[in-house]
C-alpha cells in the first residue's frame, strides 16, 4: 500500500488545486460550512467567515437566501444596497453562495445538511454530484459529519481506482479512504484528488487527454489511446467529408459554369437574332424611306410638269392674244388707209 501511496503522492504533485479548503469553524452548521468552502475561493477565510455570519443574520431561513436576488445578497455582504459597480468583489461570492444553496436544495430537497451525521455513506451517494461545491469541499463536509477523515465519496473512489492506487471493487465496503491516500499533508491531498475528479476524471466522460496524470494513469493511458484513435478516425472522417464536400462543390461549380455558358450561348443566339431582325427592320425602313422619297420626287416632277404645262398654255394664250391684238391693230390700220367707198344712190322707190 505504501508503494501505491508513494505513486499517488508523485502523481498528485502534478496537480495545483484552484482553491484551498477552509479550516473548520466551531459553531458552523454543515450547510454553513459548505457556504464557507464556497466563499474562501474568493476571499480570505476570516472575511469568508464574516460573510457567513452576515448572511445568517440577514436571512433567518437559508431558503430565503436561495430564492433571493444576487444583488440583494451582495448588498448584505457589502453592508447595504449598492449599484452593481460598487458590488464588485462581493457579487461573485454572492452568486456562487446562492448557487450552492440551490444545488443543496436540488440534491436534498431541503436547506439542512445535518442529516448527514446519521448516515455518511448514504449522504456521500446523495452528494456524489455537487459541481458548485466541488468534490473536495463535499468530502470535507462528509468528513465533518462523521468520524471518517476521508469518506468513501464516489468521485474519490473513481480517481483511486482509475489511477491504479486501489484495485477496482476493493473499496466497495470501505468506510474511510485515509489509508489509501498519502498521510501527513492535511487537506492538500483531498484538494488535489478533488481537483482531478472535478476537472478531468468525470464519471462518464473523463477528459484524460487533458489530465496531467495521463502518462502515469493506467485507465488514462488506455483512454488516451482510444481518444487518439477516435481523433484519428474523426480526422480521417473529416478529411473524407472535406474531400466529398470539395468534390460536390467542384461538381456544382462545373454545373453552374456549364449552365452559365449555356445561358451565354442562348443569349448570344437571341442577341444575334435580335441584331438580324433589327438590321432587317432598318433595311425595310430605309427601303420605305427611299420609296417615299422617290414617290415624293415623282410627285414633285409631275407637279412641275403640270406647272410648266400651265405656264406654256398661259404663254401660248398670251402669244395668241398678242398676235390677235397685232392682227387687229393691223386691220385697223389698213381700214384707216383705204378710201371711203362711194355711196350708191339710193334706189328709187319702185312705185315710181
Ligand atoms: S488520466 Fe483520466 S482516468 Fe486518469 S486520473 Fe486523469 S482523467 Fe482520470
Amino acid at each position: 500500500m505504501s508503494n501505491k501511496n508513494d505513486q499517488l503522492q508523485k502523481l498528485l504533485k502534478k496537480i495545483t488545486p484552484r482553491a484551498a479548503l477552509p479550516k473548520p469553524v466551531e459553531g458552523f452548521s454543515l450547510l454553513e460550512h459548505g457556504l464557507l468552502c464556497v466563499f474562501v475561493r474568493f476571499v480570505p477565510q476570516e472575511r469568508a467567515e464574516s460573510f457567513v455570519a452576515t448572511l445568517r443574520k440577514s436571512y433567518p431561513e437559508w431558503n430565503e437566501m436561495r430564492v433571493a436576488q444576487t444583488d440583494e445578497i451582495a448588498g448584505f455582504l457589502k453592508g447595504g444596497r449598492a449599484t452593481r459597480d460598487k458590488l464588485r468583489g462581493v457579487w461573485e461570492p454572492a452568486r456562487e453562495g446562492r448557487e450552492y444553496l440551490q444545488e443543496v436544495f436540488q440534491r436534498t430537497h431541503g436547506m439542512d445538511l445535518e442529516f448527514l451525521r446519521e448516515d455518511v455513506p448514504s449522504g456521500a451517494k446523495m452528494l456524489a454530484q455537487m459541481p458548485v461545491l466541488g468534490t473536495a469541499a463535499t468530502c470535507q463536509l462528509l468528513g465533518l459529519a462523521g468520524e471518517s477523515k476521508v469518506p468513501t465519496h464516489p468521485a474519490l473512489v473513481r480517481v483511486l481506482e482509475r489511477t491504479g492506487v486501489v484495485a477496482k471493487g476493493n473499496l466497495r465496503k470501505a468506510k474511510d479512504l485515509s489509508s489509501h491516500l498519502p498521510a501527513g499533508e492535511g487537506t492538500s491531498v483531498l484538494e488535489r484528488v478533488g481537483e482531478i475528479a472535478d476537472r478531468w476524471c468525470h464519471a462518464k466522460s473523463p477528459v484524460c487527454h487533458e489530465c496531467p496524470l495521463v502518462d502515469e494513469c493506467p485507465f488514462g493511458k488506455k483512454a488516451f489511446q482510444e481518444w487518439k484513435v477516435a481523433q484519428a478516425r474523426a480526422e480521417a472522417h473529416r478529411q473524407r467529408e472535406d474531400a466529398r464536400r470539395s468534390a460536390l462543390e467542384k461538381k456544382e461549380r462545373e454545373r453552374l459554369d456549364r449552365e452559365a455558358a449555356r445561358l451565354a450561348k442562348k443569349n448570344e443566339v437571341i442577341r444575334a437574332k435580335q441584331d438580324r431582325e433589327k438590321q432587317k427592320r432598318a433595311a425595310v425602313e430605309a427601303k420605305k424611306r427611299e420609296a417615299d422619297a422617290a414617290k415624293q420626287r415623282k410627285q414633285a416632277e409631275i407637279q412641275k410638269r403640270k406647272v410648266d404645262a400651265q405656264k406654256a398654255v398661259v404663254k401660248k394664250a398670251a402669244a395668241a392674244a398678242k398676235q390677235a391684238a397685232k392682227q387687229a391693230a393691223k386691220q385697223q390700220s389698213a381700214k384707216k388707209k383705204a378710201p371711203a367707198p362711194k355711196k350708191k344712190p339710193a334706189r328709187k322707190a319702185r312705185r315710181r
